[in-house]
């Protein structure tokens, strides 16, 4: 949500943080917040109407990764204040302020997945799990960088735009397997549906069972607290648990034990790396923490449940493979619909056979309708435009890169073919391209330029051959501006040098 609210202020062009937060929020006082931010009543109302402030909460904050964990009336009552928003309270009441994890010190991001979110969009945003204590790597790309935006955010009333001036795209270190097992569970709290908490008298319940199950019993009532320990040790990094603060005591008393405190009866909420450290340690690698959350549910409780707004579930006479047949051809067509899950289709085809064929055929048919409508240039050009725009401030901060030709900003907004072929019907794209195309002069240009500033470190007059290398450019295959260009560099270069003697 802090992303959006940034990237809303940029493309607003709003220069002045108070000035965002009086036309989102119609408040001054709002401060920026990236994990649990507040007034989301007030944010929905701006969005359309699926952005239900519940939707916002659980999709779009870090509070999933808390709310299985705390009672149920307490997960309500957070709910609310963030809904509203009350300063402060949701932090203290989901113990994110006594917690012994410590949020990172740095807002994070991956350089890899940077790359591909600007490939895609045009754009950076920050994701979710880059942000989230225990989370050091990406799994895909290698370890998460620190940008200097410190958290707590030293201007409270800012919001920051994830943009290459914060994200330098560095080579990223190899990831770390602790943080790789801890982002696989991350990532199933953060996209869990919205569900009612489990009682401290649920947690102590499945705790014991685990013990039991598992064979970490002495005789028949004692948890072997000792061997659980080893366990743990054995999986867990020693510098990984020091660092995070979870390294059990060697003769810790159940109060002050954490690990033994889990195991004994729950007084208090544990948190989402406790109970990753303690399955991971029990169970190896092929547990889910989405599992474990539905048998905590399922224990018996005598607590009365707080009321729970149900969510009512439209009657419907297809079975739950159908179901998610429908969701599937939402998004994708029947044939991708099929390579992304296999074993579905499998399934229907086995199961409803005809249902499956008729209902991809009439998707098929739709598709091609709407495809056939006549496409609304006009519109296309305007949008094309905007986006366009966009792409060149995005362009204007990063000097590095390929030659921005017509093609590279076609094909920057992923739509290459389509455009190419309907720029003449498209008059405000063609202008735009015309305009801010980069010709090869320009293109060889910036690169000395870039060679200029990169030597300019170690250099007072970077000689001319160390700027040709630099810039990867030789002088046969340079045109007469570019060349003129290097010739009034290596001047300058001269004329500095001899003043500052
Ligand atoms: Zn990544």
């Amino acid at each position: 949500m802090y992303s959006t609210v940034a990237r809303a202020g940029v493309r607003q062009g709003h220069t002045s943080p108070k000035q965002l937060l009086d036309e989102i929020f119609e408040s001054r006082s709002v401060i920026a917040t990236i994990d649990l931010p507040n007034h989301l009543g007030m944010l929905s109302r701006r969005l359309p109407e699926e952005y239900t402030p519940e939707n916002l909460i659980y999709s779009h904050t870090l509070f999933p990764l808390y709310a299985p964990f705390v009672p149920e009336t307490r997960r309500l009552q957070c709910m609310q204040w963030l809904q509203q928003g009350a300063q402060g309270a949701v932090h203290l009441a989901l113990g994110v302020v006594a917690s012994r994890i410590k949020s990172p010190r740095f807002v994070r991001y991956c350089p890899g997945c940077q790359t591909a979110q600007r490939e895609l969009y045009g754009e950076y945003f920050w994701l979710r799990e880059w942000q989230v204590a225990g989370v050091e790597s990406c799994p895909k790309h290698g370890a998460l960088m620190d940008t200097r935006i410190a958290r707590p955010l030293i201007e409270r009333h800012r919001f920051i735009a994830a943009a290459p001036e914060y994200c330098y795209l560095a080579e990223q270190q190899k990831g770390m397997r602790p943080s790789d097992w801890i982002t696989v569970q991350v990532r199933q709290l953060l996209v869990r549906p919205v569900k009612a908490s489990s009682s401290f008298e649920q947690w102590t319940e499945y705790y014991r069972n685990l013990a039991c199950r598992q064979g970490f019993y002495r005789g028949k009532a004692q948890v072997d607290h000792s061997s659980i320990k080893d366990s743990v040790l054995k999986v867990w990094p020693a510098p990984w648990l020091t660092r995070n603060s979870l390294m059990p005591l060697r003769h810790g008393d159940d109060e002050s034990d954490w690990l033994k405190a889990i195991f004994r009866k729950h007084r208090k909420s544990f948190n989402y790396l406790q109970h990753i450290v303690v399955h991971q340690a029990l169970l190896g690698s092929h547990w889910r923490i989405d599992k474990v959350l539905n048998d905590v549910n399922r224990k018996p409780t005598n607590e009365k449940r707080p009321q729970v707004k149900v969510v009512i579930q439209r009657p419907s006479s297809h079975t739950p493979d159908q179901e998610a047949w429908f969701a599937f051809l939402k998004s994708q067509p029947p044939k991708q619909a099929r390579r992304t899950s296999p074993a579905l289709y499998a399934r229907l085809y086995r199961n409803h056979r005809d249902w499956l064929l008729d209902i991809n055929h009439r998707h098929a048919q739709k598709m091609a309708n709407v495809n056939a409508a006549r496409i609304d240039w006009d519109k296309r050009d305007r949008e094309t435009l905007q986006a366009l725009r966009q792409l060149a401030t995005f362009l204007k901060v990063n000097q590095q890169g390929p030659r921005r030709s017509r093609t590279y900003y076609l094909k920057l907004l992923g739509t290459l073919s389509t455009l190419e072929k309907n720029l003449y019907q498209m008059p405000r794209t063609s202008s735009f391209l015309v305009a801010n195309s980069e010709s090869v002069s320009q293109y060889q240009i910036r690169r000395l330029q870039n060679a200029y500033d990169d030597l300019g470190v170690h250099f007072d007059s970077p000689p001319k051959w160390r700027l040709l290398r630099n810039a990867r450019l030789c002088e046969e295959r340079m045109t007469e501006p570019a060349r003129q260009y290097l010739e009034n560099l290596v001047e300058t270069a001269h004329e500095v040098q001899r003043c500052g003697r």
